[in-house]
């Protein structure tokens, strides 16, 4: 992701805490330009420590917006990542014997932390990911929350005390319950779209429930994961219980992923991704959170300028680089021309622009090549025979927000994730045509439905198969303590930090023979 690797040496990474200001920027090509925000230089932590890659290697982050250099991270090597699970073997012996009470007091400190440095969290995030200031607030405000949630969770390992004396053969002479533990050695594995939120996720939970974390964040983004990496180490999360190795995914993420000794593996990001992770992962547990093209179904009685809103909305944010972005709108005839007339002037309301400036709703999309293949996927979809009703132009690594009408759901473009400003809007003529479309496509994450009967919803609920249904909204929703996670190609295993931590902790049976 716009990785430039730099010589060692070329800019001093003396921990987490130097901060070099001063940048150059370049000019966006309509003119504008971020004015200069001070940079961060990193380091790998490892065993407690931050410290160089074993070769040295070091890479700048680039702005999406103006390609201006707003931090810079070591390159881990293969041996990085054997460093950091020797670390995190021992530091996961320690964890999982610190009481949970302990745990939580940690983790309520880092969340208290995350609270306070919201605005240098929702900053870091929108300089390296392009998303527009007000969203990386809300992403950044959702932190200290989230991580107050998996510290409660944490302190909830109950198990069940088990009436063996029902089974035929067995007397009162034994007792029998579960024991919920640690897992051990956690590697997670995150994308770049929300690179605070999903990072937390993991994290959170992981060290919650006593185990140690590996965190690899994505390439293009992991100047927010350091800084929350940052925050445990102050809020005392002990030595080799959080490490943090930056770079590419493939050799590191080779290294960890096929490890033995790491028993549990959390990915997020593309589907290709989380196939090869699947294949080499042997018997380790696994949660995989993969792509989608997500369905939002309009049908009649809906309310048209609640669905218009809620689409322009669902469509569009971080530049529609959402997992649970409306990809495709399947709307009934009977209502699809009212809905456009509504959908349409607020999607082109949008206003694109610099990322940090007031009022600015649409960033770019997190590299040019990126905003390449959305306008690619858009212009190949007119050539199959559908129409661009708005929007659909590239300039640099922005594509303004679209509406492409009259696809076919078994058109590449509602088949393949977009993961770009646009959608798809499919006309059907009656609702079972309307779930037929909405489980049209290899993925299952999560879906949305306007509109119908009570019935109607009712067998929408049941019928669509996705990790979550929305009845009266779009896909685009989540609380981070419900469970979340799709089917299909869009993966296995659920978050939402309940699910986590018992996804991150193993069930062990205890007999006690009298
Ligand atoms: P990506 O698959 O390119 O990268 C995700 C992470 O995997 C990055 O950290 C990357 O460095 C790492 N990686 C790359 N190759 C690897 C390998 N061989 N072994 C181990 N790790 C490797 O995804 P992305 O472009 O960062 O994110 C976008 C994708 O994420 C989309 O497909 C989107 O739908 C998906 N996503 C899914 C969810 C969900 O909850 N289902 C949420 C957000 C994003």
């Amino acid at each position: 992701m716009g990785d430039q690797t730099v010589a060692a040496g070329s800019a001093p990474a003396d921990g987490a805490q130097a901060a070099q200001a001063g940048t150059a920027h370049t000019e966006h090509p309509t003119g504008a330009a971020h004015e200069t925000h001070p940079t961060r230089s990193y380091g790998l932590l490892l065993g407690g420590e931050w410290r160089e890659a074993r070769d040295g290697k070091r890479a700048a982050i680039r702005s999406p917006f103006d390609g201006s250099i707003v931090g810079e991270v070591a390159l881990a090597t293969a041996q990085d990542a054997d460093d950091a699970i020797e670390a995190a073997a021992q530091g996961a012996a320690q964890w999982r014997r610190t009481p949970a009470h302990e745990r939580a007091a940690i983790l309520l400190r880092a969340a208290a932390l995350a609270d306070a440095r919201t605005d240098e969290l929702a900053t870091t995030i929108s300089l390296e990911n392009g998303k527009p200031f007000a969203e990386a607030k809300g992403e950044a405000g959702r932190s200290g929350a989230l991580i107050r949630l998996a510290a409660h969770e944490g302190t909830q390992l109950y198990g069940d005390s088990l009436p063996l004396d029902a089974n035929p053969g067995t007397g009162q002479d034994k007792v029998g319950f579960t024991l919920r533990q640690p897992v051990g050695i956690v590697v997670a594995i995150t994308p770049f779209n929300y690179p605070a939120l999903l990072v937390l996720h993991k994290v959170g939970p992981a060290l919650a429930a006593g185990n140690a974390v590996i965190l690899k964040p994505a390439s293009a983004t992991p100047l927010t994961a350091l800084a929350l990496a940052s925050i445990f180490v102050e809020a005392g999360v002990p030595e080799g219980v959080i490490s943090v190795l930056t770079g590419p995914g493939g050799p590191i993420g080779d290294a960890l992923v096929r490890d033995p000794r790491v028993r549990k593996i959390s990915f997020t990001g593309s589907t290709g991704v989380g196939e090869r992770i699947a294949s080499l992962a042997s018997v380790k547990k696994l949660s995989l959170e993969l792509g989608a093209s997500s369905p939002t179904v309009i049908l009649p009685g809906v309310d048209i300028e609640k669905a218009a809103a809620a689409v322009a909305a669902g469509g569009y944010v971080n530049a529609g680089q959402v997992c649970i972005s409306v990809q495709r709108v399947i709307v009934h005839r009977e209502v699809e021309a009212d809905f456009l007339d509504a959908l349409r002037p607020k999607v082109e309301a949008i206003r694109m622009g610099d990322p940090l400036a007031e009022g600015t709703t649409l960033g770019p999309l997190v590299a040019e090549r990126e905003a390449e293949r959305v306008a690619q996927s858009i212009a190949r979809a007119v050539d199959d025979g559908a129409t661009l009703l708005t929007g659909g132009e590239r300039d640099g690594a922005f594509v303004s927000p679209a509406i492409v009408t009259g696809v076919d759901t078994r058109q590449a473009f509602a088949q393949e994730e977009l993961f770009g400003p646009a959608v798809a809007v499919t006309t059907v003529d009656s609702f079972d045509a309307a779930i037929g479309a909405a489980n049209g496509t290899p993925y299952g994450l999560a879906a949305g439905v306007f509109g119908g009967t009570l019935g109607e919803g009712v067998r929408a609920m049941r019928e669509i198969d996705a990790g979550s249904v929305h009845l009266g909204w779009t896909p685009l929703w989540r609380a981070d303590l419900m469970p979340y996670g799709g089917l299909k190609a869009s993966g296995y295993g659920k978050e939402g930090v309940r699910s986590t931590v018992e996804e991150m902790t193993e069930v062990k049976t205890v007999i006690i023979h009298g």
